[in-house]
């Protein structure tokens, strides 16, 4: 089959059946040729439903779960979204398609050089990329931005980095899985007037966020 049907049965069965109902959402899968972002002898799998390895014990989430993930955020065009665990550089490009600009952070440097290096040849010219310790948020450096609209975070943590909250905007919300290293729930926090507003929407597996408030190893 050919991926760009492969990708119209994706977005059909996988995630409209499952009620992702976001336009911009749905926009965005349909622009993504999400088999350039897994590796060339699984090209084949990149429309399936789960999650593939992407190489270095890491990988590239599920469809479903991701657009979940982006529809839950109500993401807006002039939104600056803080993204943690850039791995293939997938969920990177969506974001970059609806959002002002895009600020992700990645732990292991061959992923966030390979990412950056598909990014660009992609020509996307609103996604800023850092090597680091993502659960600390976006630290110094260019550019400066302390604030963020949503923020979204890809990877496991056993409690809500505090650093992160700490980098929301006024209204802004914030989408992390919580929980043991084999089974989370995803949890969002919207900063309101008088303080942070807690949802659950439901359970989730996700590989671990490790760091300094992440897990250690
Ligand atoms: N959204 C990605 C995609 O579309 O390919 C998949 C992300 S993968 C499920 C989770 C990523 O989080 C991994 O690449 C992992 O290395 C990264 N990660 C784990 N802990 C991190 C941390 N403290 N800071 C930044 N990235 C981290």
């Amino acid at each position: 089959m050919k991926h760009s049907s492969s990708c119209e049965n994706m977005i059909k069965y996988q995630l409209v059946a499952r009620g992702i109902t976001d336009n911009n959402v749905l926009e965005a899968f349909r622009k993504i040729p999400r088999h350039k972002f897994v590796p060339k002898e699984i090209e084949h799998l990149a429309y399936n439903d789960s999650p593939l390895s992407i190489g270095d014990g890491q990988t590239i989430s599920q469809p479903y779960i991701v657009a979940l993930m982006m529809q839950i955020l109500e993401l807006k065009k002039d939104d600056k979204v803080l993204e943690i665990g850039t791995g293939s550089g997938y969920q990177t490009a969506l974001l970059a398609e609806i959002a002002e600009e895009v600020f992700t952070v990645e732990r292991i440097s061959s992923l966030i050089r390979n990412a950056e290096t598909l990014l660009n040849k992609l020509d996307y010219k609103n996604i800023y990329y850092k090597f680091g310790d993502g659960t600390l948020g976006w630290q110094d450096g260019y550019p400066e931005q302390n604030e963020f609209d949503k923020i979204i975070i890809a990877a496991a943590a056993p409690d809500i980095p505090k650093s992160l909250t700490g980098q929301l905007a006024m209204n802004g919300k914030l989408i992390i899985p919580t929980g043991n290293r084999n089974f989370q729930q995803l949890v969002v926090i919207t900063k309101t007037g008088d303080g942070y507003i807690h949802t659950n929407e439901g359970g989730c597996m996700f590989v671990p966020l490790i760091g300094d408030e992440g897990w250690q190893e």
